[in-house]
């Protein structure tokens, strides 16, 4: 009997938590009319959840506007300051923190200059700014989810420790501190994969289903690959380590101390370190016309067509690029596809090439996403 009693609870969550979705995906407001004629259930059932949302403090009516004019219909849309969630993103020179409400906008974003990580300190610096952030910004603590920390680097989640961050010049770090000094749950994830779930958010629910793989180019390069809509993180939590593919045996020495890798090749650092500029002014001389600029911009397309065509036979699928390199990449689209089309024995264009959503906080987006969407997993 006790199971049973479980069994009608758990199909009567179920059934709410749809109905939230529901609302949810929708963005605008919707009838209760509208929910079950679309969800197919009796109008005494929606009448029955809306009412436990609305107790619940989950949604709020919102007004439907009618184009023939007239008196607006009354809806329901998503409280969407009922909690929000934290992402913090840590490279080798900034923290960059970002806070969105549960609808993942953006309410508040912060980048602060850090000269020197210090490793035995990494924690009490990170704790530290995200205090300062939370005042600055009057984000109430009690409607805090959690705090989401992307490094650039492979993670032990299990142990808390960053293995290596070639990118950071860091090797087993443990981050165990940084759970005691953060006074909220914490969630640590490589940078790269929190991208790829923040692109995967961004989706619309039926493309959520599909296959993609997510190229992320920054200082260091990775990437995540997305099965039937279900992250693939590989047997170590290594999988989309795209940064350290060899494209040329005996080729630039890399980061990570092997030689030829993507990541010596297309990494920002090849504007910011080897030339000294940053990512914006490389663009705008290459822009201008600047020869020098022009042959590097060339020589790094060559190889992220190599990189990007590799994927494509690999996965058979989209190639979504991101991170802040990305952001510019837009003008040269054009160019890359054609690049790579021109490797592929199957492709004759190379449309599977996209950009991303988020070029520049697609790893914060995507680690606030964590908390968000465990918040929703249990409405
Ligand atoms: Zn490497």
């Amino acid at each position: 009997m006790g199971e049973g009693n479980v069994t009608i609870t758990e199909r009567r969550r179920q059934t709410r938590n749809k109905m939230y979705r529901y609302i949810y995906d929708s963005r605008t407001p919707v009838s209760k009319q509208q929910l079950a004629k679309d969800m197919g259930y009796s109008l005494p059932t929606v009448q029955q959840n809306i009412a436990e949302l609305l107790s619940a403090g989950l949604i709020r009516p919102g007004e439907i506007q009618k184009q023939t004019g007239g008196r607006p219909a009354v809806g329901y849309t998503v409280e969407e300051g009922i909690r929000y969630s934290i992402g913090i993103s840590v490279s080798s020179t900034n923290l960059r923190i970002l806070a969105t409400n549960i609808l993942q906008d953006e309410l508040a974003y912060k980048k602060v200059r850090i000269p020197v990580f210090e490793e035995n300190r990494v924690g009490r610096q990170i704790a530290d700014e995200l205090e300062i952030f939370l005042e600055e910004q009057k984000i109430p603590s009690e409607k805090i989810l959690g705090v989401g920390l992307t490094f650039p680097g492979v993670v032990d989640r299990e142990k808390d420790t960053i293995v290596l961050s070639p990118t950071m010049r860091m090797k087993n770090i443990s981050l165990s501190d940084v759970r005691e000094l953060i006074p909220y749950p914490v969630f640590i994830e490589n940078d790269s994969t929190s991208g790829g779930n923040a692109e995967w958010f961004g989706l619309s629910p039926e493309e959520r289903t599909e296959n993609f793989v997510y190229l992320f180019l920054e200082n260091g390069i990775g990437g995540a690959v997305f099965i039937n809509g279900h992250p693939y993180l590989g047997s170590e939590g290594r999988s989309g380590e795209f940064g350290h593919m060899c494209l040329q045996p005996e080729g630039r020495l890399c980061y990570c101390g092997e030689k030829g890798c993507l990541e010596a090749y297309c990494s920002a650092y090849r504007f910011t370190r080897d030339l000294g500029i940053s990512a914006e002014e490389f663009f705008a001389g290459l822009e201008e016309g600047n020869a020098a600029y022009k042959a590097l911009w060339e020589e790094i397309l060559d190889y992220l067509a190599i990189a990007v065509n590799n994927l494509r036979m690999a996965f058979d699928c989209n190639v979504i690029l991101g991170g802040f390199v990305s952001g510019y990449i837009e003008p040269y689209l054009p160019v890359l596809r054609e690049k790579a089309a021109a490797l592929s024995p199957f492709d004759t264009d190379g449309s599977y090439i996209r950009l991303g959503r988020y070029p520049i906080k697609a790893g914060m987006m995507g680690v606030a996403w964590h908390f968000t969407k465990q918040f929703i997993d249990e409405i």
